[in-house]
């Protein structure tokens, strides 16, 4: 094999990021994104397909799938970015800054989430093109929708994905560091039925939703329940209609987190139980809604994925740490389909938020990881 190249193109790395920031991409809008990614890959020889995903959502684009054989046997690398971002994202550009910090103009998110990790891998991939190095069988896949609750990678069709580890590159924490599991997520809605009445006239008439919820809520775990899991209840999002009315409904909202996918069912049976319990009390009746936005996984610490970044994170010197996070990814849906992998701090910090930043050293450094990795033969 020839001898792996790092040298990384800081000047074009910068534009790229930059190039691909200007293009607006909301979630379900990823139109002129998805077009671009699609010219970029194809310019670096690949096979580029773009499924349905946005017709099921009333978007403007699919998913992006790029697949190219390379020069170095064994199975294909998969690496995932998501298109979109998150509000206010209208006309947003990277300004680079004397620190060497590009942040956004400040009315707008910068959309290094995911757009660092997204220049990272195409400019890697354009290097090793230009210096003719060896490069592993790749599959590349930029999603929709992640950030309305991974709806690309959940409709996404795995059949044809060969890859055994993926790369997802949606991560805030210094490059170098790794996400090997996240959590089920699951939102809630609760409406509570009681009885409306005369405040002052004949409140013993009615059933007071409110209170009900309240002696509920007070019942609930919040916050950290254990270390492996945590609950919030996030809105009362309607809740009577009137100060002289006894209220007859009240609606709530909340979230259960937990690494394991068993608990946070069983957290959200028994808040679902204590609604119910303490609503046929007061004569009132509950009911619970639910969805599985994300659901729990672990890489196993020994997986080829992990074994294969830390290698990466000590020949480039880089501090490799792995990691839990709390957040969602498209690991997740990865994950249950077969390829698992790890997430990786991804050159961006404060994201949505219109602080978000990426810094250009570690923008480099990124570039490096997914350079080193593609050109890994074992
Ligand atoms: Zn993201």
């Amino acid at each position: 094999m020839k001898e792996r190249s790092r040298q990384i193109n800081r000047e074009r790395l910068i534009e790229t990021f930059q190039r691909l920031v200007s293009i607006d991409a909301p979630s379900f809008g990823e139109r002129e994104m998805a077009d671009a990614l699609k010219a970029e890959l194809t310019e670096l020889g690949f096979t580029v397909t773009e499924d349905q995903a946005g017709e099921r959502y009333g978007g403007t684009a699919g998913n992006v799938c790029g697949v190219r054989k390379g020069t170095i046997s064994g199975p294909p690398l998969l690496f995932s970015a998501h298109m979109d971002t998150v509000e206010p994202a209208h006309g947003k550009r990277g300004v680079l800054g004397a620190d060497d910090r590009i942040t956004s103009e400040g009315k707008t998110v910068l959309g290094a989430d995911c757009m660092s990790g997204t220049a990272a891998i195409l400019e890697a991939l354009r290097e090793i093109k230009e210096e003719g190095k060896d490069c592993r069988d790749l599959e590349i896949l930029f999603f929709i929708g992640e950030e309305k609750h991974l709806r690309g990678s959940e409709v996404f069709d795995y059949s044809h994905i060969q890859a055994e580890e993926a790369y997802i590159l949606d991560l805030t924490g210094p490059v170098g560091t790794a996400a090997y599991q996240a959590p089920t997520l699951v939102n809630f809605q609760i409406e509570i039925h009681g009885r409306a009445a005369h405040a002052g006239l004949a409140p013993e008439t009615g059933i007071h939703t409110i209170a009900i919820a309240a002696r509920a809520v007070t019942q609930m775990q919040l916050g950290h329940v254990g270390d492996e899991m945590t609950v919030n209840i996030g809105a009362i999002h309607s809740g009577g209609t009137n100060s002289n009315i006894v209220p007859e409904f009240c609606r709530l909202v909340g979230e259960v987190r937990s690494y394991s996918h068993e608990q946070a069912m069983e957290q959200t049976r028994l808040i679902e139980e204590i609604f119910r319990k303490e609503a046929q009390e007061a004569g009132g009746t509950s009911r619970m809604d639910y969805q599985v936005l994300i659901r729990a996984y672990e890489t196993p610490q020994d997986h080829g994925s992990v074994r294969r970044f830390r290698r990466a994170c000590e020949e480039l010197r880089l501090p490799f740490r792995l990691i839990k996070t709390f957040g969602g990814s498209d690991a997740s849906n990865l994950f249950h389909h077969g390829v698992p992998g790890l997430v990786l701090a991804s050159a961006m910090e404060l994201v949505h938020s219109c602080q978000e930043y990426t810094s250009v050293p570690e923008l480099v450094r990124l570039t490096e990881i997914v350079k080193w990795m593609v050109q890994d033969a074992e």
